[in-house]
């Protein structure tokens, strides 16, 4: 071997070691409640891998309800708990028109309000096609608050009897688990848009979800100041 081909061989060991020993450098093992960077805590915070529904989010029967009111088939949404990870949804590469919905599985929190946030992206791929047809690069921040403003929807159609103001102040948590700024916008935005589907107004109460979301995002969207 040439002094040349052992300094080569001891170069790409080094550069395989850096590798192996930072992983999430550079690189976004999970994308941020839809897209985006994803970091928990900080960047060189460890990322440890999704499991199983460890606190029984598909069990629970307010979510349920809510997918009801979505029309999200149960089957069609896993969920899966994430040790060091965030709220978000996704497809399922693995089984083609199926999402997951992912959850931080290390706070104690109130659940309800993000993963409803989240099954609200469901609702939004399924109308779009796919993630990519949503175009959340280009739209982030009315997919954001249209899915705040689909779980206020959610919350008076599935869930009257709990407290609005709770699930609004929960409702935080999607997009809170992060260093870096995200798109769902400020709280107050946030507020309106959830506010808008919670009092769920005229025309509302004689659309379906996918028609409310479709009006929302034609007419009360740019009602909200940017
Ligand atoms: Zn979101």
């Amino acid at each position: 071997m040439t002094k040349v081909a052992r300094w080569l061989t001891k170069l790409a060991v080094f550069a395989t070691l850096l590798w192996l020993l930072f992983p999430a450098r550079g690189e976004n093992p999970l994308p941020n409640c839809l897209y985006g960077k994803y970091t928990q805590g900080n960047e060189e915070t460890a990322v440890e891998p999704c499991g199983p529904d460890t606190k029984g989010i598909g069990a629970d029967t307010d979510v349920q309800a809510v997918m009801r009111t979505f029309e999200i088939p149960p089957n069609m949404v896993a969920f899966q708990a994430c040790p060091g990870g965030r709220f978000l949804a996704m497809p399922n590469v693995n089984d083609d028109g199926h999402f997951l919905v992912r959850y931080p599985s290390h706070v104690q929190q109130n659940y309800l309000a993000p993963i409803v946030h989240e099954l609200a992206h469901v609702v939004q791929m399924r109308d779009a096609g796919n993630l990519a047809a949503l175009d959340p690069k280009n739209n982030s921040r009315r997919i954001e608050l249209g899915a705040d403003f689909l779980a206020g929807l959610a919350f008076n159609i599935a869930l009257r009897r709990l407290n609005g103001d709770d699930f609004e102040t929960n409702l935080q948590l999607a997009g809170s688990y992060k260093v870096v700024a995200d798109d769902h916008g400020p709280p107050e935005h946030r507020g309106q848009a959830f506010r808008r589907g919670l009092t769920r107004m005229d025309p509302y109460p004689n659309l379906t979800i996918v028609e409310a979301m479709r009006y929302w995002n034609a007419n009360d969207y740019a009602r909200i100041r940017r």
